[in-house]
């Protein structure tokens, strides 16, 4: 496997198309958006950077790991040549089918199909092709070049040989990859959203305010981050997708998405990435500057 084509530069494909440039692949990045193209480019550059500081990275392999990476805004032309083609394009069911279905008609034959979704099914986003054989789940944690995991997610049609090259994959790129089976959520979203749901509410019902919540959290259960601040960088829109897919998907109320989460989502505060969520954030950064107030 040496041409890999990620779709979607957003949070997650930027990091994505990071770390398999980083590891000697060829990288295709499309997206729908040049500027989003342009963005990801230097966000990498800038993550790159930090790995230099560290003196884990010399900047010859800054610049290898640039010059491997190909931008391009045309999807069909961006798998043509692809071994694995790795989608990371908003978490929408409809948006999916349709790049698969795309995907299938216009990727090698024998290229694997993988997704990077939070919790929509494998199995569904498998049936719009004709390999749903070759279609799998590979689930990056964010930020993609820090964090260990893969959730590496069998559709119900996946092949043992498809799983097990993912699985061999994750680990050349130094990852530590888990294999889980097919169902909302998977695991990660499965036990983590219901969490930040329960944090939404507790801010709803004024049990208490934001920084009370994420210190609880942090220095009661050692939570490196807390849920509030958490749900602000993953994004508020992909919390309330994911909580949407659970409770949609198991039928339980218990996942109903916080009417608080539904109003922030719907006025535009989507987290980190819109500057404002449950935190405010300085322009174009993570830094956080300044807690929302809610009662
Ligand atoms: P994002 O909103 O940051 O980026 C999505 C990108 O997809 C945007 O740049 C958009 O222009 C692009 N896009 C939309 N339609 C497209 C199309 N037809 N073709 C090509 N590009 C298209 O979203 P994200 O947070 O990076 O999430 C991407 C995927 O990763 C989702 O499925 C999400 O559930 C999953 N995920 C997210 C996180 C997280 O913490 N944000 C973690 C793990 C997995």
């Amino acid at each position: 496997m040496q041409n890999i084509t990620v779709i979607g530069s957003g949070t997650m494909g930027n990091g994505i198309a990071h770390v398999f440039a980083q590891n000697g692949f060829n990288v295709t990045l499309v997206d729908v958006a040049a500027a989003a193209l342009d963005k990801a480019l230097i966000t990498i550059g800038k993550n790159l950077d930090r790995l230099i500081a560290k003196g884990t990275l010399s900047e010859d392999e800054k610049v290898a790991t640039l010059r491997r990476i190909h931008p391009m805004t045309d999807l069909r032309q961006g798998v043509a040549n692809a071994d694995l083609v790795v989608e990371a394009a908003t978490e929408n069911l409809a948006l999916k089918l349709k790049i698969f279905t795309d995907i299938d008609q216009h990727a090698p034959p024998l290229a694997i199909l993988a997704t990077n979704t939070s919790s929509i099914s494998i199995t569904q986003i498998a049936a719009a092709t004709m390999r749903p054989s070759q279609v799998i789940g590979m689930h990056f944690m964010n930020p993609v070049p820090v964090m260990k995991l893969v959730e590496v997610i069998r559709g119900y049609a996946t092949s043992d040989d498809v799983c097990q090259q993912i699985m061999a994959l994750s680990k050349q790129l130094g990852k530590a990859p888990v294999e889980v089976n097919d169902y909302p959520g998977f695991v990660a979203n499965r036990i983590l959203m219901p969490m930040l749901n329960e944090a939404f509410y507790t801010l709803y019902e004024g049990v208490s305010d934001v920084e009370g919540i994420d210190t609880v959290m942090k220095l009661g259960m050692a939570h490196p981050m807390g849920p509030l601040q958490l749900a602000d960088f993953i994004g508020l829109d992909v919390c309330l997708s994911i909580l949407r897919v659970l409770h949609d998907g198991f039928g339980n109320p218990k996942y109903a998405p916080c009417p608080l989460l539904v109003n922030m989502v719907t006025a535009g505060k989507l987290g980190a990435k819109s500057g404002e969520g449950f935190y405010t954030y300085a322009a174009g950064t993570k830094e956080l500057v300044v807690a929302e107030r809610f009662r």
